[in-house]
């Protein structure tokens, strides 16, 4: 990255070891949840609680903190200078105001608990896990205390993850959704077209492991996901995770008797990876390198797997494929794959929930972390308090806390105040989608795959940028305006009532 001033220089410099030691941090973690063998936790929790060491003792380095401090001063800062400057700030404010002690000590904890969610989940047994969950949630709060907040110690937790996300905005966003939300989850349990029980995947077929992974390769290349700057393994959570700027690999997951399971999580996660792909490659290893919030982040994945992967133009376009890949699925044209794809049910599992009901998925999470961090519920009544709160947004309740409160590894990595990016992407992606409509009109164009025009908008509107914008600026210059519920509102009830025929 090009900078004239000696100070941005240095930063860049001594950054660039913070850079490497990320990439080696993420290393450790890609093996740990790809390939950790059961008994290996203990070492690889010794492993990453040094790196972490070794990277809080970087940025805490009084000579960096000053150098940042300094060139914070300095006139005539680029676009680019101040955004290097204001990420290093936030980035600095968890180094230098959180103890060492307590990184290192939450680094190793969590280590620990994603070994025993893992274990706990196989074994259906929340007794397990809930030790660990325990003191996560004090050091999370004790995190908070340190990060320092206005009004909610969730905010600063938030705030880690979507610079400026407080509380108050998560409760009016939710306050908009969830009525239309509910509403249109009853018109369509009550339609004509409604089939609680989807076909071609109720158990009697099985879809082959091979074709899956097949078939989640041939989209991603469509999507113009670059494999020779990235792979996709297998994981029991599919994600994305970045080891060098030419190294972005994802993971998805096989469903022997749902096909659609792997083929959306690859897409999901494969909008993630095009994101970090997508950045300015002057901004390699630099604070302007990556997606500049969770938030933004999870608006390309769900765009690519809701706006064009779920969109019954594309389905019409991999119907044939499906059909080549899975004889079964003969029977079936565009117009019922299509509905199969956006088959609407309440379900336990968050990770396979449809569009409408994803977001009530997210909203009992928001309501349950908000609560544990505030003091307001304890870790041994959380099982009952997810199942209350199930039957109340969904109105099922899960017979086994394996498709209950155990399902998500998010609390074992300690990532309290991350859920409701979920549903901040869901709402970006919505407005996203609203402007590249407008402007080239690309949805018709998917019946033939043609993914490049929505690639394009979205490389020069959102990729390329980096970390330079935050996420208000950054939506705002795409699409005319801030974030607004409105176009996420408006999408998806067109999206349902066309597809279920509802009035
Ligand atoms: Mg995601």
């Amino acid at each position: 990255m090009h900078t004239t001033k000696k100070q941005f220089k240095k930063i860049l410099s001594y950054y660039s070891d913070i850079s490497t030691l990320n990439n080696i941090q993420a290393t450790l973690e890609w093996d740990l949840n790809v390939n950790l063998p059961r008994s290996g936790g203990q070492g690889r929790a010794d492993q990453t609680a040094y790196i972490t060491k070794l990277s809080a003792e970087k940025w805490q380095d009084p000579t960096f903190v000053e150098l940042v401090a300094e060139a914070s001063t300095l006139k005539d800062q680029t676009l680019e200078e101040k955004a290097i400057i204001r990420n290093l700030q936030h980035s600095l404010k968890y180094y230098t105001r959180i103890p060492q002690a307590l990184i290192i000590e939450f680094s190793r904890e969590t280590s620990l608990a994603f070994m025993a969610w893992n274990s706990a989940k196989q074994k259906n047994d929340f007794s397990e896990f809930s030790p660990h969950l325990k003191s996560i949630i004090k050091l999370c709060q004790t995190m908070g205390d340190h990060l320092t907040y206005e009004k909610d110690p969730y905010d600063a937790l938030l705030d880690l993850y979507e610079p400026g996300l407080t509380t108050a905005d998560c409760k009016q966003y939710f306050s908009e959704i969830k009525t239309p939300l509910t509403s249109l989850l009853k018109k369509i349990v009550n339609s004509k077209k409604y089939n609680a029980l989807p076909e071609f995947v109720n158990g009697d077929i099985v879809f082959s492991q091979k074709k899956q992974q097949e078939l989640s390769h041939f989209v991603l290349k469509k999507m113009g996901y670059d494999f020779d700057s990235g792979r996709l393994d297998i994981s029991p959570h599919p994600f994305t995770i970045g080891l060098g700027r030419q190294d972005i690999r994802i993971t998805t997951m096989y469903q022997s008797t749902d096909f659609r399971d792997s083929l959306m999580a690859s897409i999901h996660e494969g909008g993630h990876a095009l994101y970090e792909q997508g950045v300015n490659p002057e901004y390699a290893n630099t604070p302007l390198d990556g997606g500049v919030s969770l938030g933004i982040h999870e608006s390309q994945s769900r765009f690519w797997e809701n706006q064009i992967g779920r969109s019954p133009e594309f389905i019409q376009f991999i119907t044939p494929l499906l059909h080549a890949f899975y004889p079964e699925l003969e029977t079936a044209d565009s117009e019922r794959l299509s509905l199969l794809f956006n088959h609407v049910s309440p379900g336990f599992i968050r990770i396979e929930a449809d569009e409408v009901t994803y977001n009530l998925h997210i909203l009992i999470r928001f309501e349950l972390e908000h609560a544990l961090i505030n003091g307001k519920l304890e870790v041994d009544d959380l099982p009952e308090a997810w199942n209350t709160k199930m039957k109340k947004y969904l109105g099922i309740i899960p017979p086994t806390n394996k498709q209950g409160v155990l399902q998500d590894v998010h609390w074992s990595y300690g990532s309290f105040g991350y859920f409701p990016t979920y549903t901040l992407g869901n709402l970006y992606a919505g407005q996203l989608h609203a402007a590249i409509e407008k402007e080239t009109h690309y949805t018709q164009n998917l019946t033939t795959g043609e993914l490049r025009t929505p690639l394009g908008w979205l490389r020069s509107n959102i990729h390329q940028h980096g970390s330079v914008y935050l996420p208000d600026e950054l939506i705002k210059n795409a699409t005319g305006s801030t974030l607004s519920t409105s176009h996420y509102l408006t999408y998806i009830t067109d999206k349902y009532t066309r597809l279920y025929n509802l009035s």
